[in-house]
């Protein structure tokens, strides 16, 4: 008989694909364990390791990005072995995952942006803000966008808290964001930024407003920026009050709070204003080979039975001039070669975490998912660390029924074999300690928590490649 899975001389071994929170929570969770032993191996297509941690947390909100302290004391624990710069996919075929790991975790995030679905909307000037966040923050897929920020008055829309990212960059000095890990080229572009009006779209109320209450609460402190709400936009109608009333949690009435603290100041005197606007739905993107406006409907709120309001058009509409817009309504998944996908949801249809065959309802064995790919891009950094335990509480409760069938090979050499023989440069956590290094160095010189390396080139050569 064979010796069971999960002993020292026999452990589980583990493929995380995807290193951002989801993948780090997960990895943690698994080597901590006692009993079975786990082994695992963390992939990320890119040499870095964190996702958006790095590549989506704003440069401003160090404090945030400190997580990356708890990740670290992950990457130590004996049993972990990190693969940047591998993209599980194209670099390694699922089935060659599944025939040298046990089990295989997907945690690779929503990788895109859902679309609006208006005319208008690819025309030059109009970006949607998953772009623009991955460039101010150097992620390398993203940096050779431009953004020309020669307008004066911008549309953001959407009113979660990559909106609230999106406006605050746009609307804070360079001189603030200089002392920052910004991409230097995206500090230049700022810099050079005409922007003095930023007119933030949201189409339910203020009382629904996505963003969050420290969010909000920033955008009223930008030094060189005023929040400006018309004090008329704050009356709360029926189906407001009835939502409110029915908030067992207090972030939506804090809201309101603090709104409505903001509106008494009026227009105030700082040169740039942010205009803060509700129950507009934008149908269309104007412009002649470019944006020049935006034409909007105004929305009435509607009861909906789960206990929410939705916004429905009123037939009324107005037209907004605009010179570029950020659409920040969301982030999306995007499928994964080999693994069923759900593609309204942008999710993999799961069950507790284990992926499920959308034919046959069953699990695919022995394929897992974590994070945004599993529930959509929701919650904040720490929600991954629940939705993370759930799957790999899944995971371990597999065991027993786990068969890994013929040609099955563990051995934790196969994997750097197979990649060598593919002439995949992997690196290693010790080597993106040293990109790590070489970063903080080159931000110590200017005073700055780091200036990062935007090109995965640039990434290697350092390496010695
Ligand atoms: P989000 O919180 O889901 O917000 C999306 C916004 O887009 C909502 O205001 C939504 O309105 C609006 N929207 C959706 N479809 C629309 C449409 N067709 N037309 C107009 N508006 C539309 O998403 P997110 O801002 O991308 O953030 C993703 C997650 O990351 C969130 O959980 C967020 O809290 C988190 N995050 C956290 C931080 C932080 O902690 N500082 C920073 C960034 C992101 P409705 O409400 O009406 O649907």
């Amino acid at each position: 008989m064979s010796e069971p899975i999960g002993t020292e001389s026999h452990p589980l071994r583990v493929a995380v694909i995807g290193s951002g929170p989801s993948g780090y929570y997960a990895a943690e969770e698994l080597l901590k364990q006692e009993s079975p032993r786990v082994r695992v191996d963390l992939f990320d297509r890119l040499p870095t390791p964190y996702g958006l941690v790095r590549g989506g947390v704003a440069p401003d909100h160090p404090k945030i990005k400190s997580v990356i302290k708890i990740y670290e004391r992950t990457s130590g624990r004996p049993g972990f072995r990190f693969f940047g710069h591998v993209n599980a996919g194209s670099d390694l075929a699922l089935e060659e995952l599944l025939r040298h790991y046990h089990q295989v975790l997907f945690c690779t995030g929503s990788e895109t942006d859902r679309r609006m679905g208006i005319p208008g909307e690819d025309l030059p000037g109009s970006h949607p803000a998953t772009i623009f966040v991955g460039w101010y923050n150097g992620h390398p897929d993203y940096t050779h966008h431009r953004f020309d920020l020669d307008a004066e008055r911008v549309a953001v829309i959407g009113n979660g808290n990559v909106a609230m990212d999106v406006v605050r960059i746009l609307a804070t000095p360079t001189r603030e964001l200089a002392k920052t890990d910004i991409a230097d080229y995206a500090l230049e572009a700022l810099g050079r930024s005409r922007v003095r009006e930023i007119h933030l779209l949201g189409r339910r109320g203020p009382a629904q407003a996505a963003f969050t209450n420290p969010e909000i609460r920033e955008l009223c402190e930008i030094d060189g920026a005023d929040l400006v709400i018309r004090p008329e936009d704050l009356e709360l109608d029926e189906a407001s009050r009835a939502f409110l009333a029915a908030q067992s949690e207090p972030t939506y009435r804090r809201n309101m709070e603090i709104l409505t603290g903001q509106a008494k100041k009026g227009e105030g005197s700082q040169p740039r204003k942010i205009r803060a606007r509700f129950l507009v739905s934008p149908v269309a993107i104007l412009g002649q080979g470019r944006v020049e406006a935006i034409r909007l409907e105004k929305n009435r709120l509607v009861p909906v039975d789960s206990g929410t309001v939705r916004a429905q058009g009123t037939g009324e509409f107005e037209e907004l001039p605009a010179g570029m817009v950020f659409r920040s309504i969301g982030y999306k998944g995007l499928p994964l070669p080999g693994l069923p996908f759900d593609e309204r949801a942008g999710t993999v249809p799961h069950r507790a975490g284990r992926a499920l065959d959308p034919v046959s309802g069953q699990p695919v064995p022995r394929v897992y998912v974590a994070g945004w790919i599993k529930r959509g891009p929701s919650g904040v950094i720490g929600t991954n660390k629940n939705d993370a335990i759930e799957s790999v509480r899944s995971m371990l409760a597999d065991l027993p029924q786990l068969n890994a069938g013929a040609g099955f090979d563990p051995d934790p050499e196969a994997i750097p074999t197979l990649l060598r023989r593919k002439g995949v440069r992997w690196v290693s956590f010790a080597d993106w300690k040293r990109i790590d290094a070489a970063e903080t160095a080159r931000g110590q010189a200017q005073g700055r928590p780091r200036v990062k390396f935007t090109a995965v080139d640039e990434m290697l050569a350092l390496l010695g490649e």
